[in-house]
């Protein structure tokens, strides 16, 4: 009896998988009745398992990192890709491949007024990324000339780097925006100079036939509080004058992370990523 039911739920699986069951089943698992017993099943990657099952691989063991403080930076999770540490900047280049002319010091790089954006060697699409960031502590300049960069996945979508402590500016421009696209839920900036965090987790869009057909999403936590909860990007982040922003446009699976040179010498350490599935 019991081998009837569950072949039956196979069979019926098994035609439903062409139309798309393999995706329903993970939101809701398959019932076999056993008497009075319920025995749930859930597809997953890793194949069909009971509710519960002992046997259900379970996931890798990585050592989590270390908390930064003020005065020094953490550590990343042992799974994750360390793109900077304090020490060098082998993983990092300028916009045409050569040395960047960024400078590093005391663990931490900086951005260098002209020396343009500086990007990662490796090429990243959906990513978890860790970042951290201090705006000068000398504060000169308002509005978006105060602290200015950037964090941009994929080459292409910035997520704003600003001194936005007690500095007014237009709103879709503030630290931690989708710049022009996405304001974020709280100003959660700490005072210039001090050390800040954004833990991003993105996923990338992708397109077909020229256009954008699934968009990004952001989910990014600034100083550990919640600024943007799976938000859609609705389009690109590139500044177009005063009132106007980019529109999507294609481009590869995966691309370099990079930092912004705006003319203001912002400060990076700690910089982590883990690739993620689409
Ligand atoms: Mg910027």
């Amino acid at each position: 009896m019991v081998r009837t039911a569950v072949f039956s739920v196979a069979a019926a699986c098994l035609v439903l998988m062409s139309v798309g069951c393999q995706e329903a089943q993970q939101q809701q698992p398959d019932i076999v009745r056993v008497g009075d017993k319920v025995f749930q099943y859930v597809q997953t990657d890793t194949g069909r398992w009971l509710i519960h099952d002992m046997n259900r691989p379970t996931p890798d063991i990585i050592t989590p990192g270390t908390e930064s403080t003020q005065e020094a930076p953490g550590t990343a999770p042992s799974d994750a890709i360390v793109l900077f540490d304090g020490k060098d900047l082998d993983e990092w280049t300028d916009t045409k491949g050569g040395p960047s002319k960024w400078v590093i010091q005391d663990g931490y790089m900086e951005s260098v007024k002209g020396a343009g954006y500086i990007q990662t060697k490796r090429l990243f699409g959906s990513c978890q990324l860790h970042v951290e960031f201090a705006t000068p502590s000398n504060v000169q300049g308002s509005s978006q000339g105060r602290g200015n960069s950037g964090v941009f996945l994929m080459n292409t979508y910035e997520v704003q780097v600003l001194d936005s402590y007690d500095n007014v500016t237009y709103a879709d421009g503030q630290c931690g925006t989708l710049y022009g696209r996405a304001v974020p839920l709280v100003n959660a900036c700490r005072k210039p100079g001090q050390w800040q965090s954004f833990d991003i987790i993105f996923h990338r869009p992708t397109f077909k036939d020229g256009k954008v057909d699934r968009k990004a999403t952001f989910t990014i936590f600034h100083n550990g509080v919640l600024i943007h909860n799976h938000v859609e990007l609705q389009g690109g982040t590139g500044w177009k004058g005063p009132h106007a922003i980019s529109d999507y446009e294609p481009h590869a699976d995966a691309l370099p992370i990079a930092l912004q040179d705006h003319g203001n010498p912002v400060r990076y350490r700690n910089v982590w990523a883990r690739e993620l599935q689409d």
